[in-house]
């Protein structure tokens, strides 16, 4: 590990005033992802400071009817909050879908959004890697590439994003609130992850200095309608090769509305508006799930070891999506698909 500086910020504007002062520093929280990184040298902050005592650990109701989350919230607390196992259990089940309940009492809702691909030439620094140095090389294009991306990937990089919370959330419209050198802002969801292009080292649209200081979830739960799917290669403790995440509103015998969001294929939460909109009005069932997920899936490319996540995406995605219309949520306790 590189030798580095460690100081906790008092407040906000201390910690803003440290990041500016100081290109290289980093923000640390839980830090479960980050300091597994600084080990590998993978990456070599020369300061790191410390955000957990800054004001941002609780959930609250919003003026128009959602929740504001705080961004040191860990991921324990908000998968087992009342209000959210009530009103918003996709997130709940997709958070529990995730990673152990060590690693769930110390990692926060901020860090989460933040955390780096699991794509193994990315953390062995013997290898080539775009993301790792940029103009490096990928060493995955050509090399093992089984639970790599088979949308929106680029020359560059084919990694995928690894949060489980994320799809949900992405599904779930949520917004993203920032604070950095020139203020507060808000950033949509879907806005907040990249696509690799050619700049695979930049994850997110964060710019330099700003910090995340909450997630907020609109009105709109899909309580009644939901399923997170997650397809991996162990039942716990591993990341998905293929995840799902599914919401639906019924008016009767027809859909009212639509979300379907993807992990583990693409370097950000995937999703198509209009796999959506065709299925406003249909009628529930596997032929217009299955065509959601033709559309969802447009444009898929596998690199060799990862062909198969086509197939399994297609039929996970009409799986998720028969569980929600059926209010049958894939069951977060016994993990195996009937
Ligand atoms: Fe690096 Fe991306 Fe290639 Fe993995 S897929 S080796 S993260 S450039």
């Amino acid at each position: 590990m590189h030798p580095f500086a460690f100081t906790r910020a008092v407040d906000v504007q201390d910690a803003l005033r440290t990041a500016s002062a100081t290109p290289a520093a980093k923000f640390i929280a839980g830090g479960t992802n980050l300091v597994d990184l600084m080990k590998e040298t993978v990456e070599r902050p020369a300061h790191l400071i410390d955000i957990t005592h800054l004001p941002f650990k609780s959930i609250d109701a919003t003026a128009s009817g959602g929740l504001r989350i705080g961004a040191l919230v860990t991921n324990a607390t908000l998968a087992n909050d009342e209000r959210v196992l009530a009103r918003y259990p996709l997130l709940a089940n997709a958070i529990l879908a995730g990673a152990s309940p060590q690693l769930r009492n110390a990692a926060t809702t901020g860090g989460n959004l933040l955390q780096r691909t699991r794509c193994y030439y990315f953390y062995d620094v013997g290898t080539p890697c775009n993301k790792r140095r940029p103009g490096q090389g990928c060493g995955a294009l050509h090399g093992q590439n089984r639970i790599h991306a088979i949308l929106g990937t680029s020359e560059h990089c084919i990694a995928t994003h690894p949060s489980d919370m994320c799809v949900a959330l992405a599904a779930l419209e949520a917004q993203v609130h920032v604070i950095g050198p020139k203020g507060e802002r808000t950033i949509a969801f879907a806005d907040f992850h990249r696509l690799p292009g050619d700049r695979p080292d930049l994850d997110t649209t964060l710019a330099p200095g700003e910090l995340v200081t909450a997630v907020e979830l609109p009105a709109e739960g899909f309580a009644a309608n939901h399923s997170y799917l997650k397809l991996r290669d162990r039942l716990s403790y591993a990341f998905a090769l293929v995840s799902v995440a599914a919401a639906l509103r019924l008016d009767g015998s027809q859909i009212a509305a639509a979300r379907i969001a993807l992990g583990g294929v693409a370097h950000k939460p995937w999703r198509v508006e209009a796999a959506e909109q065709q299925l406003i009005g249909a009628t529930p069932g596997a032929d217009a799930f299955d065509g959601a997920a033709r559309t969802l899936l447009a444009g898929a490319r596998g690199f060799g070891h990862n062909d198969f996540k086509i197939e399994l995406a297609r039929r996970a995605i009409t799986r998720a999506l028969l569980q929600a219309a059926a209010g049958a949520p894939q069951s977060i306790i016994d993990k195996r698909i009937g």
